[in-house]
């Protein structure tokens, strides 16, 4: 139980497959919340959604069902089961009236796929001796339960949450301690739900860089309360596996429509954007005009659909190696998810760390404007082009703007050093450039001019890091307004530039 199995890599996101003993868990996945209690929502509508997991609250089973056997049977569903532990609950109301070991003892009996200690949720805390107080407490919780943990590990994989709150020193504590514990197979960060409420996306970002960069690769990695579908695809891009949330029902109860760009009012609405069996079915109108409860359920369906959409796009993309792409489209979706796309720039070092070298079935690296420069192929180019040494005195440059032999006259090549002056990426060696990523590369035919900075600023780097007596630059008139020199004295290119 727990094996997990990266299929497919692009950023530090992956597809993978989860071994659980209900089946094999394709990830990015989703968990809807189901209320035990409550719901407008059955399981049965779930699945006809297309969900294979649901996550369910062992502390809301015990306070009001109290069954003391699988809980597979007592919901009348056979397929990926998760119990959280009431862990939020503590979040919402204070404290609440079970231990950590009696939960934990509760949930071995009600044998889930994957179950979660009772930790205590850092929140949003600004009292930073509080926040340690709750990252200890989880720490020494996830030991307490380690009994129950060994003894259930053949059919349950046991979460350790990571705590911290906003404060990503203790992340880091917490995402270190909770990596060592071998008992646990899978990993969650607590506590964004706040945040993500707020559409405070940018620190959001940062907790999940932070907990990742210090967990080991290959560990599943869940985010609690992950209920937006704006957010997914920047979560995924830095190796967030699963999710779960109550999003799609508590946005119905407030008439809230989700799309994969942004929320709306129901009574916004004239037209559904939307094609799922609910909008296609019904126009803004006739749902406004349906009794409450009908409304709540056809809005809570409809959500439920756009997440499951986002997550196959996510997917889809990933597979293509385009996720970078994706977040950079979803990144003019909200000034939000702007915020969480710059704020992801900032660690493109660790994108890049992750992203395969070759890619399966990549189509072609599309670059639109100063953004695409954190892609990892770009940043890649660099190290590439520092390991690459000096051979000669002579130094050619070509500019190309089309993907024909961009060398017209080879007499230029003649005891030279050969580079193209590729846009995004700076001097690309003549003898890789009908490689990957450079020759995929599609670049509007008019370059923003920020992206032309950098490029001179790269070519002046690259001159003053080599020692060549003459250069030639061919062919640049276009992109570097430079026109065309033959063999002259470094300098006087750098005086151009
Ligand atoms: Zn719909």
């Amino acid at each position: 139980m727990g094996d997990f199995e990266i299929k497919d890599e692009d950023l530090a996101g992956r597809i993978g497959i989860l071994e659980t003993k209900h089946g094999k868990l394709e990830t990015p996945a989703f968990f809807p919340v189901i209320n035990p209690v409550k719901n407008e929502i059955t399981i049965q509508d779930i699945l006809s959604v297309g969900f294979e997991s649901i996550i369910t609250n062992a502390f809301l089973i015990k306070k009001y069902i109290g069954k003391e056997e699988d809980l597979h049977s007592i919901l009348n569903y056979n397929k990926i089961l998760m119990t959280d532990s009431g862990a939020y609950q503590i979040l919402q109301y204070g404290d609440i009236d079970v231990s950590n070991v009696d939960i934990v003892n509760y949930e071995t009996k009600l044998k889930p796929d994957i179950a979660v200690i009772l930790d205590i949720p850092t929140g949003l805390t600004e009292d930073k001796k509080e926040a340690e107080k709750s990252v200890e407490s989880t720490i020494s919780r996830a030991k307490e339960a380690s009994k129950f943990v060994e003894l259930s590990k053949d059919e349950i994989i046991w979460v350790h949450p990571i705590q911290g709150g906003m404060y990503l020193d203790l992340i880091e504590y917490s995402a270190r301690i909770a990596d060592m514990n071998q008992d646990y197979k899978m990993l969650a960060l607590g506590s964004p739900t706040v945040l993500m409420q707020r559409y405070e996306y940018a620190p959001l970002i940062d907790m999940i860089y932070k907990s990742k960069s210090n967990v080991s690769r290959g560990k599943p990695f869940h985010l609690f309360g992950g209920g937006h579908p704006h957010i997914f695809a920047f979560a995924v891009a830095l190796g967030v596996d699963t999710f779960d949330s109550a999003s799609y029902i508590l946005y119905a109860r407030d008439h809230r429509y989700m799309t994969r760009e942004r929320v709306y009012r129901l009574e916004e609405l004239d037209y559904f954007p939307c094609s799922c069996p609910i909008c296609s079915r019904y126009s803004p109108k006739d749902v406004m005009e349906m009794p409450e409860e009908q409304k709540v359920r056809l809005i809570a369906l409809h959500n439920l659909y756009v997440i499951k959409e986002e997550i196959n796009y996510i997917k889809q993309s990933l597979k293509e190696g385009r996720l970078f792409e994706y977040i950079q489209q979803k990144a003019y979706s909200h000034p939000s998810t702007f915020e969480a796309f710059r704020r992801i720039l900032n660690y493109s070092k660790y994108l890049e760390k992750y992203d395969p070298r070759v890619k399966g079935e990549v189509k072609g690296v599309f670059l639109f404007d100063n953004s695409s420069l954190h892609r990892p192929e770009v940043i890649r180019h660099a190290y590439t082009l520092s390991k690459i040494k000096q051979r000669s005195k002579a130094l050619v440059l070509y500019c190309s703007d089309s993907k024909d032999n961009p060398l017209k006259n080879t007499e230029d090549m003649k005891n030279a050093d050969v580079y193209i002056v590729l846009p995004f990426y700076g001097c690309v060696p003549y003898n890789v450039f009908f490689t990957y990523p450079y020759f995929q590369s599609e670049m509007p035919s008019t370059i923003d001019k920020d992206v032309i900075y950098d490029l001179k600023n790269k070519l002046k780097e690259f001159l003053s890091q080599r020692s060549y007596e003459t250069v030639s630059i061919i062919g640049c008139e276009k992109i570097l307004h430079v026109d065309s020199i033959r063999g002259a004295p470094v300098n006087l290119l750098l005086n151009k530039l």
